[in-house]
């Protein structure tokens, strides 16, 4: 007997046909004893259009004093599918029950749009598995200390998937979504780009974090703490596709670099002229942070020395944008900086490998990349087994097919 949660994604889940495809494919694969959870999004484009129906109303509704209804709003798109999905495996004979992401026990804190898992209380689960149903659960929400319905940030399914396999000591997680496996490139973007059957969970974990759209970076992590393998493969085939775990078994480990990862949801802002003094890089920074705003690249550079005057140059997600130059220009005000700036068009390409760490000049090897196609980079910043780049966003895919075919052509 095997306890297997698998997660099924939004493109998997976007019609009734699907839903009842997806119901069917389980029951064909399920051997008798097995118990099975689904995790299952919100159908199709639901959450953006949710989002946009929000906007109807508030052009911002991110902002902090909207979301707490902006997860009342955006959990029912799950709430949808768990129903459908329950009542599909009925019509095909199969007890099954579906469950909120409360009902299921998953506790968050109370960062609304952004919520983190906090606990996991899964004795509703057991108890339904083991009356013979298929549990259903909604992915992306949990509850607060006070009652109220969380989300768990974009993409955030996966999270509660793998979340719920540890603290169900699942046998395994399968995420199944609409591309057969992790690659080392957007497919999309990098045509050559080549399937990896394993990755760990480290060099998954940038990928995700750095713009492979695969898997949201908590969800990786959770794999990690908990130790649960996690198969990423195809909806709508029956193949093998990859497997995050601590280390590889079988594949070659030569590869310096696994992935090159892009983002161009990135906006970079200049916060020009602030003193060079201490305390100042502080009030920008923790005044972000108030905001549940995360920062990514940072670079403090010299305005005017004998001013002791300086620059300080990060980026943040567009989804913060707004937010964030609020913020900034409050804090700008008070830091009596000359201006804030605001770029959008930037992107961020990256690449990821474990096996960096022992590679001098692979930098070198990436930056020799995009200065032969004539792009220049903006900002670098690196980690130990990744190095990123700011460039301009019209020419990032010519970034991302350089760098990969300096890292993966002829292999
Ligand atoms: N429905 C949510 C989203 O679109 C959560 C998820 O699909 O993982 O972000
Ligand atoms: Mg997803």
């Amino acid at each position: 007997m095997a306890l297997i949660v698998k997660k099924f994604g939004g493109s998997s889940v976007a019609t009734t046909e699907k839903i009842m495809n997806i119901a069917k494919r389980v029951l064909g694969e399920k051997q008798k004893d097995d118990q099975i959870v689904m995790v299952v999004s919100a159908m199709g484009k639901t959450t953006d259009d949710l989002i946009s129906l929000a906007r109807g109303i508030e052009k911002e509704p991110y902002q902090a004093k909207y979301q707490r209804e902006m997860d009342m709003l955006l959990t029912t798109g799950e709430q949808v599918t768990i129903a459908l999905l329950a009542m599909a495996f009925k019509t095909l004979g199969q007890p099954a029950i579906s469950l909120t992401g409360p009902m299921a026990g998953m506790h968050t804190n109370s960062a609304h749009t952004k919520g983190r898992i906090t606990d996991i209380t899964p004795e509703r689960v057991h108890q339904e598995l083991d009356k013979g149903q298929i549990v259903v659960v909604a992915g992306f929400q949990g509850m607060d200390d006070r009652g109220d319905m969380v989300t768990l940030g974009r993409g955030g399914s996966d999270t509660s998937a793998v979340a719920l396999a540890g603290a169900l000591k699942a046998d395994s997680c399968e995420i199944f979504t609409d591309v057969d496996g992790v690659y080392s490139a957007d497919p999309r973007m990098v045509p050559g780009a080549r399937k990896m059957k394993e990755i760990t969970y480290d060099e998954m974990l940038e990928m995700a974090r750095l713009g492979a759209g695969v898997m949201q970076p908590r969800s990786v992590e959770m794999g990690k703490a908990f130790g649960i393998p996690i198969h990423v493969r195809s909806t709508f085939t029956t193949q093998t596709g990859t497997m995050i775990r601590e280390d590889y078994t079988m594949e070659d480990k030569d590869f310096v670099v696994r992935g090159v990862a892009h983002d161009d949801k990135v906006a970079k802002i200049a916060v020009l002229g602030v003193s060079n003094t201490p305390g100042v890089a502080h009030k920008i920074f923790s005044s972000l942070a108030s905001a549940n705003i995360d920062v990514d690249m940072i670079v403090q550079s010299i305005r005017n020395i004998e001013k002791n005057v300086t620059d300080m140059v990060f980026t943040v997600s567009t989804d913060d944008l707004a937010q964030a130059k609020q913020v900034m220009d409050k804090v700008a005000e008070e830091l009596e900086a000359i201006a804030v700036l605001v770029e959008e068009d930037v992107a961020k390409v990256s690449i990821v490998g474990a096996g960096m760490l022992g590679n001098p000049g692979t930098a070198a090897r990436m930056f020799g990349a995009l200065s032969k196609a004539g792009i220049n980079i903006d900002i670098i910043s690196t980690s130990e087994i990744c190095i990123s780049c700011l460039v301009k966003g019209s020419q990032l895919k010519e970034a991302v097919n350089s760098i990969h075919d300096e890292f993966f052509s002829g292999n």
